[in-house]
């Protein structure tokens, strides 16, 4: 009966090959097809603009300052009514995100005033070295939308003073 004990698995293991031949496939063929990630994902970040293609960052730096991974760099600079970047008085003119110190942690996304920056589902970040994990803001930012124009704009006197416009729907 020993003898017969190899030809048994060896019937066993080939029937469950056979059977998985035609069970659905599970395995996603990456990079050619991806699967969508799931709403709550943390991906690379995104500089948010609106609808005008005015920039939502106001260059505060609270974003930095709640970061527990000390990965974000902004620099403020002044907004005029000739060159204006975002609304109020100051745009973030250097913004930097160290990405092999960032923890995905979404703290910045929950400091910010302005819901400038946000988390998206973009996860194929790779680098080959330490200074290219640096992302700067042009690397993040969001392209400018359909109806809006690029930044720098030319706004006129008086208009966007205020760091938060008024807006129909702030969740906007
Ligand atoms: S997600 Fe967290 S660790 Fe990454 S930059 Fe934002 S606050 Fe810092
Ligand atoms: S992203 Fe938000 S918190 Fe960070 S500097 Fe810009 S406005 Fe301030």
């Amino acid at each position: 009966m020993r003898v017969l004990e190899p030809l048994i698995e060896l019937r066993r293991g080939l029937w469950t090959t056979l059977r998985s031949m035609f069970e659905k496939q599970v395995t996603t063929q990456y990079p050619e097809h991806k699967r969508p990630v799931k709403a709550r994902f943390r991906g690379l970040h995104v500089l948010k603009r609106y609808d005008n293609g005015l920039e939502k960052c106001i260059g505060c730096a609270l974003c930095a300052a709640a970061c527990p991974a000390d990965a974000i760099f902004v620099e403020a600079s002044e907004n005029s009514a000739e060159v204006r970047y975002s609304p109020g008085d100051r745009y973030a003119s250097t913004y930097e995100i160290n990405l092999l110190r960032c923890i995905y942690c979404g703290f910045c996304e929950d400091a910010c005033p302005t819901e400038a920056i946000v988390l998206g589902d973009q996860y194929e970040l790779t680098f080959t070295n330490r200074r290219a994990a640096i992302y700067t803001k042009d690397m993040f930012i969001e392209p400018v939308p359909a109806a809006g124009k690029p930044t720098p704009q030319k706004t006129g006197p008086g208009m966007f003073t205020r760091s938060v416009p008024e807006m129909k729907d702030p969740s906007d």
